[in-house]
């Protein structure tokens, strides 16, 4: 058994995240700045988006995406139960309902299916999310939501860099919300990216800094005039240099930060490919994953007292692990409002009893994921 505790997901920053912070400390601006507009152009040329729109959340992209979209009280957004609490809170906040719909068994992804068993004439968009980074199945989706009318969002948080049929997350004109989050494929501390539609995106650009008008970030500087405007109430939700200055730090070692991590799945997959009662995720030939998680599901009668006994006992062996997710029709606030069941969701909940994440990032040495195989094969074959 290792000695020291193998964290689930630390952020993998170094001196060149420290050096940029320092600079932008001592440059004497520290909020929204130049360092971000920098950043939202490297993030744009990363993805191929038409235009990209840094901020304080992935959340905050979800938000100001919907908004954007029209989604008002009285609409209904359709979106996978298997997500973070987010992207049902982000609808509750602009008055509209989130229905949730089931995944498919394969990739945990939306399933089109329950989609369009889900449409109403109250239905307005699909919020898509590319679930641990593997792409939803976007061509069914976008034909569904050509024949009825809808607008489309994408939830990219796990999606950094992935592509579906050879089109990069984030490339489309589609509203595609980014997170930046400490444990994200792509860290800024905290923070987010919104892509998509050039117009819409100047328009988040004023929302994001309480509606003011274009241009009053740098209100303080010498040249601009110290007068604005308000366009309409906005949010206070825009990134600052200080984060930016990470995600440039960040961006500079993509490649190495995404080779890494397909390693690391080939390595579980040789290890543990083989052990009765764990299934693997997987990756489909069309696409490309950003593998952002390592979902793999125990069977609940592998280890006596199921899955919570097998994360445990995980621990126990120093290995931290993880759920992705519990379904978002468990929470109490969605559950009372709209009398869910688990019978509503059975893929979704027949998964939710089985998923642990393993510990899955560019800072795991070999040892480290030989470590995890070891663990993982002595608690499911042990108990
Ligand atoms: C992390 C995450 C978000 C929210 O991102 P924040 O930057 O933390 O606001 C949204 N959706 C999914 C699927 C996530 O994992």
């Amino acid at each position: 058994m290792r000695s020291e505790f193998l964290s689930f997901s630390p952020p993998f920053v170094d001196e060149e995240e420290i050096r940029g912070v320092a600079e932008v400390l001592g440059s004497g601006w520290i909020s929204r700045g130049p360092v971000v507009a920098r950043f939202e152009e490297e993030f744009s040329q990363q993805v191929g988006a038409p235009a990209a729109l840094g901020l304080n959340s992935g959340t905050a992209g979800l938000h100001l995406a919907l908004q954007l979209i029209g989604v008002g009280p009285g609409d209904e957004v359709i979106l996978p139960t298997m997500t973070f609490c987010s992207c049902a809170n982000v609808v509750e906040h602009l008055g509209a309902r989130p229905v949730l719909v089931d995944v498919t068994d394969d990739t945990l992804n939306i399933d089109p299916v329950a989609v369009e068993k889900a449409l109403t004439d109250q239905t307005r968009a699909i919020m898509v999310v590319h679930f641990g980074g593997h792409p939803a199945e976007m061509d069914l989706l976008l034909e569904i939501s050509e024949s009825h009318g809808l607008q489309v969002i994408e939830d990219a948080a796990h999606a950094f860099p992935a592509s579906y049929r050879g089109k990069v997350i984030g490339s489309s004109r589609r509203m595609t919300a980014f997170s930046f989050y400490a444990t994200k494929n792509l860290t800024t501390g905290e923070g987010g990216m919104l892509t998509g539609d050039p117009d819409l995106l100047e328009r988040a650009k004023a929302l994001s800094l309480h509606g003011m008008s274009a241009g009053a970030w740098n209100r303080y500087s010498q040249e601009a005039p110290w007068r604005y405007d308000v366009v309409e109430p906005g949010y206070k939700y825009n990134m600052t240099d200080v984060q930016a200055a990470i995600g440039r730090a960040q961006l500079s070692k993509l490649e190495f930060m995404d080779l890494r991590r397909r390693e690391v799945v080939s390595m579980y997959a040789e290890g543990l490919g083989d052990l009765e009662g764990v299934q693997l995720p997987s990756e489909k030939k069309h696409v490309t994953s950003a593998w952002h998680l390592y979902p793999i599901r125990v069977h609940p009668k592998l280890v006596s007292g199921g899955r919570d006994v097998f994360i445990q006992r995980l621990k126990g062996q120093n290995i931290g692990a993880s759920v992705h997710f519990i379904p978002l029709h468990l929470y109490q606030f969605y559950r009372d409002k709209y009398d869910y069941s688990s019978h509503d969701f059975p893929v979704a909940h027949r998964a939710f009893e089985r998923l642990v994440s393993l510990p899955l990032h560019p800072g795991l040495s070999d040892g480290d994921v030989s470590d995890v195989i070891e663990a993982v094969k002595l608690v499911a074959t042990k108990g």
